[in-house]
């Protein structure tokens, strides 16, 4: 699943939401643990929890879509299940074995973590760039080093021992515990769609609990909408001097397209050259003029970085596989980045598309109608506002940290990522992933999408499969739970400076979409480093003091959980 990518910085919400520090005043159970005993397991025990996971980094659990484990998920999800049965949880295995499931205690209600044990693949550019190999689990000094060191491996170290400092110390609960280990969080949450059909949570519960997959703490997530625009036709016309044969671009419909060509044959190709030359001219002074009347959402200069090349000289550089015979490749050189926040990327695909939409000598096929609806409702904008995509921000919701907008921090966001051209099936398919900010639906922007593209002759649809789309949540400042958690985190984390913990939005979709009553907490902790957060990226990594202090955490706030006479549920 188009996953997280938390760029904090920009995302940080430092209000204290209101939340005023109770403390202890709850009367803690007669077989509470306290703190300091909680502390002082921690501290015994972290040798073997840093073993497990460096351990369980070694299994190299990158999944595939679909309902199928590799060998390597298998055998880190064994582990997983061996090491709870011996801290004394039930195990099984659900969802046609994509999930694990390790209960604890008895209970009409239970308290769920849910967490994934899948990671995502290390490409072959980054793998050098790693200071240990990704897969190694090296533990140095103060780390812990490898992929999932934190996303989400980190996690469930710290989960599990936070249980077991509590069921070491013999606390007796009034709920059960239920920590429910997924397979595919990275890829469409095939393993917890087919869980909760088959255990529906009103039905078998988790009653309430928290998602730790991402930083401390998450107040809401917008939505997703994976959206595939459609244009059928690709016919060549022998009437038109320039016909296009192919477009490319785009890695992942999460990911801004930092490279994007048209390959063009012509009957004339010096006419045809010359055209576009003049035409890769004309469009970017358009554009670093930041005015147009054709180009939506041009509201200040923009550098575009388009080039031309013979079709040969183009394939002896990047030797694209199957690329159909032409004589001219028209590209752009963008600059990626996630697709949750496309503002801090460049869109090579819109730059190939809006210098596409100029050609002159171009039959009117599906390339040149998806030219111009990415012209006149995508263009330079990142927000589904060309679409009629409404953004409003209701007193309701939280104001926007300083030195962002609000659009980019509540509204919905949306990134055209892939292009794919199917010559068998006649047409040409636009990928985008849209970011359904708090106040809008998903029935909003797929209706948006389809008026929009039925104007160029196109249609719009959710992407096939599960996991194409949810819609956003968010918690107001006065909910229990949300409250709860904060409180814990305050009370563990003495010392810190007054405005921790971070409460934000963030456009991150995890299971937290899937349950209700629950949170997503940690496993990150942004104090003291604020740029602590390596989910996705090279050199993962975790301290180990941050995982220290997250197994402590997670007990205190599961006991707390586990204890409490009246369940924080909406
Ligand atoms: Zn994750």
């Amino acid at each position: 699943m188009q996953k997280i990518f938390f760029y904090l910085a920009g995302l940080l919400c430092l209000s204290s939401m209101g939340c005023s520090l109770p403390g202890e005043s709850a009367r803690p159970a007669a077989s509470a643990v306290p703190l300091e005993q909680i502390r002082k397991s921690a501290d015994a025990q972290t040798g073997d929890m840093l073993k497990f996971l460096s351990k369980s980094i070694q299994y190299q659990s990158v999944e595939d879509f679909g309902y199928q484990l590799k060998p390597a998920t298998e055998a880190l999800m064994q582990y997983a299940l061996n090491t709870g049965a011996t801290m004394g949880f039930k195990t099984r295995r659900a969802a046609k074995g994509l999930v694990g499931v390790l209960e604890y205690g008895e209970g009409e209600e239970s308290v769920g973590v849910l967490i994934h044990l899948d990671v995502v693949p290390v490409s072959d550019e980054e793998l050098p760039q790693w200071t240990h190999p990704p897969f190694s689990g090296t533990i140095t000094g103060d780390e812990v080093w490898g992929r999932g060191a934190q996303d989400d491996k980190g996690a469930l170290a710290s989960v599990l021992w936070a249980a077991k400092y509590l069921i070491d110390n013999k606390a007796s609960f009034k709920r059960k515990l239920v920590i429910i280990l997924g397979t595919k969080e990275e890829k469409s949450f095939e393993d917890l769609v087919e869980y909760f059909n088959e255990f529906p949570q009103k039905e078998f519960g988790p009653t309430f609990g928290f998602v730790p997959d991402g930083a401390y703490i998450s107040q809401g997530e917008k939505g997703i909408a994976d959206v595939d625009i459609t244009f059928t036709g690709l016919s060549a016309s022998p009437l038109q001097r320039d016909n296009i044969v192919d477009w490319r671009g785009g890695t992942a419909i999460n990911t801004v397209a930092d490279f994007s060509y048209l390959v063009i044959k012509s009957r004339d190709v010096e006419k045809t050259r010359a055209e576009l030359s003049g035409l890769i001219r004309q469009l970017s002074d358009e554009l670093k003029s930041g005015v147009s009347s054709r180009i939506y959402g041009l509201t200040k200069a923009y550098q575009a970085n388009l080039g031309l090349q013979d079709y040969q000289a183009f394939v002896d550089q990047y030797a694209p596989e199957g690329l159909p015979k032409g004589d001219l490749v028209v590209f752009s050189k963008g600059v990626a980045a996630h697709g949750s926040a496309p503002w801090m990327g460049k869109n090579a695909l819109v730059e190939v598309a809006l210098l596409g939409d100029r050609m002159s000598c171009v039959p009117d096929n599906a390339y040149k109608q998806a030219f111009q609806w990415i012209t006149s409702k995508i263009g330079l904008s990142t927000d589904g506002s060309g679409l009629g995509i409404p953004f409003t921000a209701s007193a309701k919701l939280p104001s926007a940290p300083q030195g962002m907008s609000p659009v980019a921090y509540l509204g919905t966001s949306a990134n055209l990522g892939l292009v794919s051209v199917n010559a068998h099936d006649d047409r040409l398919r636009l990928s985008i992933d849209f970011r359904t900010g708090f106040e809008n639906t998903n029935d909003q922007i797929i209706t948006h999408a389809q008026e929009s593209a039925a104007q160029f002759h196109g249609t719009a649809a959710y992407q096939a499969g599960v996991g194409s789309h949810y819609e956003p949540f968010y918690y107001t400042t006065d909910e229990p739970l949300l409250d709860l958690m904060i409180n814990a985190y305050k009370t563990v984390n003495t010392g810190y400076p007054a405005e921790t913990p971070y409460v934000f939005m963030t456009p991150a979709t995890t299971y937290l979409k899937l349950v209700t009553n629950f949170v997503n907490f940690g496993p990150v902790d942004l104090y003291p480093d604020f740029y602590a957060n390596y989910f996705h990226e090279k050199n993962e990594r975790t301290t180990i003091k941050s995982l220290v202090n997250n197994s402590i955490l997670y007990a205190y706030t599961l006991q707390k959980m586990l204890q409490m006479d009246k369940a924080p549920v909406r």
